[in-house]
């Protein structure tokens, strides 16, 4: 076994010392088989909550209706979960009920594909009760169990096999993939933010172009916030080469492939709950990108008016969309030969300008500080304090 496992087995050990069951589950047990680097452990026990909290001295309550306690060993975070089934569904959302079972095949039964229901004990041996190991080597996503069923207990799971085959290369087994087909309506029934956690992980995946061609072809795309009317645009951005771009990159890409502007991406943005931060940084790459493609090249204004990362993010997705060869270190090099980076590096204040003019404060002085900035900027003008009073005499700004 190797890290993070290691450091783990303390915590299986303590509790089965305690008398119940412990197993690594989840995507650490897949991705170490896949031989991936592994986020976060997942520990599966027979133990309850309440007996879980017993065995360590530092536990903090993170799920405890869904029997997850989050335990804090040499300072790392485990979560560990009583082994559970979840039986009724209602609304094809979330399970109404979680019963605690003592059984790990129960709770292993209950997940959502066999390479996501394999168990590891302590010393490395893997359990696979329905056959994960197979359909891994195939690189197959399979439900546990009837697809159809599936996919109607939670249709989270729909979005959570394409995000799968973006991180993965993996494919979609031929009954999950009808499965999918025949129950992508039920999407529409799901929490936004739920969708959204998953769309986002699809949409930094190895074969992000293929996962969002399948979500075109399966018709996954019209049950999904805004995007119903979207099919070429889908199309056109899962030819693009998509390798490389970050998660806002990514939905700017999206969004100038779908021909939505900057105004509207915020509104379009926003049915997607995406946090205020994240909507207006694709705004300002959309904006950078749009300008980019109208004139043809970078010039110093447009450079210091998107600032350096925005600048070097909006480069990217313009060579992504245009099939042009990217070139972020001419970007940085012509930002570093800016005579100035910011308006705080500029010589002349808002204080100068009533110095220096017998006009009273108004609108007048910001536009002035504009003005000079675009002029310094575009090297019409040095940047220093003197030189821009005459400046603003010679053209009887002040
Ligand atoms: P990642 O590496 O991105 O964390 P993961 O498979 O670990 O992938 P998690 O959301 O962390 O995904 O879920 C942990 C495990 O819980 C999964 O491997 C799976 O066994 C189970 N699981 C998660 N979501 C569902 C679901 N909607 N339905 C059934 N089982 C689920
Ligand atoms: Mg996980």
């Amino acid at each position: 076994m190797k890290q993070p496992f290691l450091s783990a087995i303390p915590i299986i050990e303590a509790i089965e010392k305690a008398g119940f069951k412990a197993y690594f589950v989840g995507g650490a047990v897949r991705d170490y088989l896949l031989k991936k680097p592994i986020h976060d452990i997942d520990i599966a026990t027979s133990a309850t909550p309440d007996e879980v909290k017993k065995i360590f001295p530092t536990t903090v309550d993170i799920g405890i209706e869904h029997g997850t306690v989050m335990v804090i060993f040499e300072n790392e975070t485990y979560e560990v979960t009583t082994f559970r089934t979840e039986s009724e569904y209602e609304d094809f959302r979330r399970p109404k009920d979680v019963a605690f079972v003592r059984n790990l095949r129960e709770d292993l039964q209950r997940r959502d594909f066999t390479m996501n229901s394999l168990a590891m004990d302590k010393n490395g041996t893997i359990i696979d009760y329905f056959d994960g190991k197979t359909a891994m080597s195939k690189k197959l996503i399979e439900t546990v169990g009837s697809a159809d069923e599936r996919f109607r207990e939670d249709a989270l799971r729909i979005m959570r096999a394409i995000r799968f085959v973006s991180t993965l290369g993996f494919k979609l087994e031929d009954r999950t993939r009808l499965a999918i087909e025949g129950n992508r309506h039920l999407l529409e029934k799901i929490a936004v933010e739920r969708i959204t956690a998953e769309f986002e992980k699809l949409l930094l995946g190895k074969a992000r172009d293929e996962a969002i061609l399948l979500m075109v072809q399966a018709g996954i795309y019209e049950h999904l916030p805004m995007l119903k009317s979207h099919r070429d645009g889908l199309m056109l951005l899962s030819s693009f080469p998509l390798e490389n771009l970050n998660i806002e990159e990514m939905w700017s890409a999206l969004l100038i492939a779908c021909n939505v502007s900057a105004k509207e991406a915020d509104a379009f943005l926003r049915k997607w709950k995406l946090p205020v931060k994240r909507i207006k940084t694709v705004q300002h790459i959309m904006k950078s990108v749009l300008l980019l493609k109208e004139q043809g090249h970078w010039t110093s204004l447009h450079l210091f008016h998107s600032g350096l990362s925005v600048a070097i993010s909006a480069e990217k997705v313009f060579s992504v969309i245009t099939a042009k060869q990217q070139d972020v270190a001419s970007v940085k090099n012509a930002f570093a030969a800016l005579p100035i980076k910011g308006r705080d590096e500029l010589q002349a204040t808002g204080r100068d300008l009533l110095q220096w003019s017998a006009k009273p404060a108004g609108p007048w002085m910001k536009e002035t500080i504009a003005t000079i900035e675009n002029a310094v900027v575009e090297k019409k003008l040095t940047n220093d304090k003197q030189a821009i009073k005459e400046w603003l005499k010679q053209w009887e700004m002040i």
